[in-house]
């Protein structure tokens, strides 16, 4: 499947390239070119695409709620849910913190801003930014069935939570419950599985769709901005995430990053950590090794609040933005900004563009003008499936090290080769 999801991918960008530039170039008659964009582009490829990501967002909630009941309930002992708990939020702030700092080191040696003058008018509306206090009180749900159809992860995993510390706690009618979630659990897997398949259509509707539409000239005026962030993210997603992996959990990095493919295109594809959570989750646990009691916690958790690449984009985005306008910040501008953006991804869902939005609050944060913002528009749309990607990376990263360290991770299907797991 990987390997047909890999064909998709390479296809549909292709086939979406050469219909922007026949388009771009006028190649085609007009009237053709006409009948692709409303009958393939806008038609079949917008439908399948969207059909597909529906599908995964579709199992999201149910997931992650009785994935979650049944890692809580297992655990037995909720004293361990303490500990667990806070070694993933010290982790997920400190790689966020490193991803941001590389970010603004790499902003001020390459200086994409310089050069550009940003003095001119432009017209930009600013989103409305929550504040701390409303973030902290939406964790916790007042009505649960509310929380689920909005989506709403944290309150979600809050309610979860609550849900399976007390049927850990119920004695014999508690067994009952686990056992019918248990059994729930299994079933939804399965759906998860059967959906897959669905990818290679999916993904190459959506990458045609999506390149067919994109404006390539943006990249190349932007080219140094663009580049300087796709650079921060490799060295990020490979290098920093595989370092810490070694030192953290002494595992290896390449049978990681080889086994994380399909969710790395996942996120890809989507540009949404959320719809990829059933895809993450079943690859922690059924190809990573890491126990369920410790993948329904970090998975979720960490595509809400834990987004280093959304980060990195913010760190180089602020240094551009700040060139571009020519207004020195400072260091303890830049100390802002790694706290900043560090808080902003929490309470904000993994969903598509949502990083442009909290780049508001970041640039406000320092004194710089969010209309800024308009002129990396344009790229933020390709930077943010990189980016996504990246996300993913570091909340399956972050969950092998906390299982590791909690004795929960199977390192024999750690090491096996995810053909030989199939074959199985
Ligand atoms: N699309 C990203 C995610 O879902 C968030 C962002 O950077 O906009 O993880």
């Amino acid at each position: 499947l990987t390997k047909r999801i890999i064909w998709a991918m390479v296809l549909g960008l292709a086939l979406g390239v050469m219909i922007n530039i026949a388009s771009s170039q006028g190649w085609l008659a007009a009237t053709f070119n006409n009948w692709i964009d409303v009958f393939i582009v806008d038609g079949l490829f917008d439908v399948v695409g969207r059909i597909f990501v529906a599908s995964l967002k579709l199992l999201v909630v149910p997931l992650v709620f009785v994935s979650l009941v049944c890692g809580t309930a297992s655990l037995g002992d909720n004293t361990r849910m303490g500990p667990m708990a806070g070694k993933t939020l010290v982790l997920y702030m400190f790689t966020t913190a490193v991803a941001i700092s590389l970010a603004l080191i790499a902003g001020t040696v390459v200086q994409p801003g310089a050069g550009i003058d940003l003095q001119q008018e432009v017209a930009f509306e600013p989103s409305a930014v929550p504040s701390l206090k409303d973030v902290v009180i939406n964790i916790f749900p007042d009505n649960p069935v509310q929380a689920m159809a909005a989506g709403n992860m944290l309150q979600v995993i809050v309610f979860a939570i609550l849900m399976g510390i007390a049927i850990s706690r119920s004695g014999e009618r508690g067994r009952q419950v686990a056992g019918f979630f248990n059994d729930f659990n299994d079933v939804i897997m399965k759906m998860v599985t059967m959906l897959m398949h669905l990818a290679p259509y999916g993904v190459f509707c959506l990458l045609a769709k999506l390149f067919s539409g994109l404006g390539i000239d943006a990249i190349w005026k932007l080219g140094k901005y663009f580049f300087c962030v796709v650079g921060v993210l490799l060295l990020h997603g490979l290098g920093v995430y595989s370092l810490m992996l070694k030192l953290l959990a002494g595992l290896n990095p390449a049978t990681f990053l080889n086994k994380l493919r399909p969710v790395m295109m996942f996120a890809f594809s989507t540009a949404s950590s959320n719809a990829t959570i059933p895809v993450t989750l079943r690859t922690a646990e059924k190809r990573l090794g890491v126990d369920n009691s410790v993948a329904s916690f970090t998975v979720p958790l960490g595509a809400t609040i834990n987004m280093d690449g959304t980060a990195i984009m913010q760190g180089v985005a602020t240094a551009f933005i700040a060139q571009a306008y020519g207004i020195d910040i400072g260091l303890s501008g830049y100390m802002m900004v790694i706290m900043t953006a560090t808080l902003a991804s929490i309470g904000t869902a993994g969903v598509p563009g949502v990083g442009l939005i909290t780049l508001t609050m970041v640039l406000t944060q320092v004194g710089l003008p969010a209309e800024g913002i308009a002129f990396i528009i344009g790229v933020d749309r390709l930077l943010d499936m990189v980016r996504t990607a990246v996300n993913v990376t570091g909340d399956s990263m972050v969950s092998l090290v906390v299982a590791k360290t909690e004795g929960e991770l199977n390192e024999d299907m750690f090491a096996t080769s995810t053909e030989q797991l199939v074959a199985r």
